[in-house]
């Protein structure tokens, strides 16, 4: 089946070629056909298989004929990275149509982003702090709304968004069309979807893209091993772009600097860094002057770079959910990845619940040559310990873009191991949004229902030599 079985306008279908979409994913199969026929639609799908062209595409469709300059279709995301990842999609696909997006999230001046809500927009990609920022100073009007798009609603209820979306959503009109996508469904996002939706068509698709074309490997070390290991594991793979997961800020910023300072070309991406500084990490991952992004979970919410070659998993992420999530960033498309996870003896239990998500053994491996016998420093150091449990505080990152790639080896200009300790790290108000919520780095509060990864487990063994 090719795009032209949905009927879609000349205007559309030229940004459908242009982006290079020869055939619609499974999502785009199921979910465009009940969107254009006007229908409320939860699509159960995460990040990667295709959903933001599944709800931008009908919503081009829609806004084509009828009133340009209102604000008619609104989208919502959790995190100012995906807002331009998505809003970016509609530049790209709906350029021959004139519609205009534009994005509204905090962390940035208010001004430009009153200024062309008066010029007029006919599609708005919005986090939702700063929408009601809006909303609250009459600067934006939502009564023309035709489409409301909730994206990713299960990371909007972690990061403690809900009362805000049901806050917005009084402000927008009864009779709408409105779409809900969730990579889960925890009852909080059942109960939204009763309140919100019109006898919604589901549309579901298993976690099958990102995890049939990628493979996984654990390396079983001790924690203080860790940065060892990735050196050595980063010195003998062939990678294009590599994004690494802490489980706090502080390990994602200290990897970056010891990477950096080994001599490979890394950034780290999290929550304290300024709005500027965050677009030029991400700018750089995707256009290849980064080759190694180090991200916390949240930082790295939407990243969407489709050359990612390497997923390494420096902390084992705290649910299998988290797990596909994180490895949905490698293997996108018809692309292939791998995804290595550091694992400490501490992880059994954890790796046991990915195992089972995933439906069979992942291969242990060992890096061959590597001193596995070597104690721990003397003074206790945050990367001999495993980083503290998950807190849930008051705290939103802000993540992701979309982009090209570079295809070189991630050597390090020069060798050497970089040592050093940095203090405890203190949990501190990040923020993004101007608002805060109740998420932790690195933390993923949702349920372990609707985890199905299914798909080919290949484990095969790359470039590690
Ligand atoms: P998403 O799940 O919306 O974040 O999309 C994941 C990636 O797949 C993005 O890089 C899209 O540009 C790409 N993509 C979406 N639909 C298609 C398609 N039909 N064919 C090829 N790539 C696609």
């Amino acid at each position: 089946m090719g795009f032209t079985a949905f009927k879609l306008h000349p205007q559309i279908m030229a940004g459908v070629e242009a982006l290079g979409y020869q055939t619609p994913t499974p999502i785009q199969i199921q979910a465009i056909p009940p969107v254009l026929q006007s229908h409320d639609v939860m699509g159960l799908a995460q990040t990667g298989t295709g959903k933001t062209a599944a709800f931008v595409l009908p919503i081009l469709q829609r806004l084509l004929t009828g009133e340009r300059g209102k604000v008619r279709a609104l989208i919502i995301a959790p995190t100012r990275e995906l807002a331009e990842q998505i809003h970016t999609s509609i530049e790209d696909l709906g350029r021959a149509t004139k519609l205009r997006s534009m994005t509204i999230y905090g962390g940035v001046g208010i001004h430009p982003q009153i200024q062309k809500l008066r010029e007029g927009r006919e599609i708005v990609v919005a986090c939702p702090g700063r929408l009601l920022d809006h909303i609250n100073q009459g600067t934006i009007r939502l009564a023309n709304v035709e489409v409301l798009v909730l994206d990713e609603a299960d990371r909007m209820f972690d990061m403690g968004f809900l009362p805000d979306i049901r806050r917005i959503i009084k402000h927008v009109p009864a009779k709408r069309q409105t779409l809900l996508f969730s990579a889960t469904m925890p009852d909080d996002i059942r109960k939204l979807v009763h309140e919100v939706q019109r006898s919604p068509v589901t549309v579901q698709v298993g976690h099958t893209a990102p995890a049939n074309t990628v493979s996984h490997a654990l390396y079983p070390v001790d924690q203080h091993l860790k940065t060892g290991l990735l050196m050595e594991l980063l010195k003998h793979t062939d990678t294009e772009s590599i994004l690494i997961f802490t489980r706090t800020k502080h390990r994602a910023k200290r990897i970056g600097q010891q990477l950096e300072t080994a001599g490979y070309k890394a950034a780290s991406l999290q929550g304290n860094l300024s709005q500027n500084k965050r677009q030029a990490a991400l700018d750089g991952f995707r256009n290849g002057s980064y080759q190694i992004l180090v991200a916390t979970d949240i930082a790295a919410r939407g990243i969407d770079v489709s050359s990612i070659s390497h997923v390494i998993n420096y902390d084992i992420p705290d649910t299998a959910d988290a797990y596909t999530h994180r490895i949905g960033r490698t293997g996108r498309a018809a692309k292939t990845g791998d995804a290595f996870t550091f694992v400490t003896r501490e992880d059994e239990d954890l790796v046991r619940s990915i195992e089972r998500v995933l439906g069979g053994k992942i291969e242990r491996r060992k890096m061959q040559g590597f001193d596995y016998a070597k104690s721990a420093p003397a003074r206790d150091s945050e990367f001999a310990r495993p980083p503290r449990p998950p807190q849930r505080r008051r705290v939103q990152e802000k993540p992701k873009a979309a982009g090209g790639h570079a295809a070189s080896h991630a050597k390090p200009k020069a060798a050497g191991h970089p040592t050093g300790h940095a203090a405890h790290p203190k949990p501190r108000a990040a923020h993004p949004d101007k608002r805060t919520s109740p998420a932790g780095h690195g933390t993923d509060h949702r349920s372990h229902a609707a985890q199905h990864v299914s798909g080919a487990r290949s484990h095969k063994p790359r470039t590690s030599r």
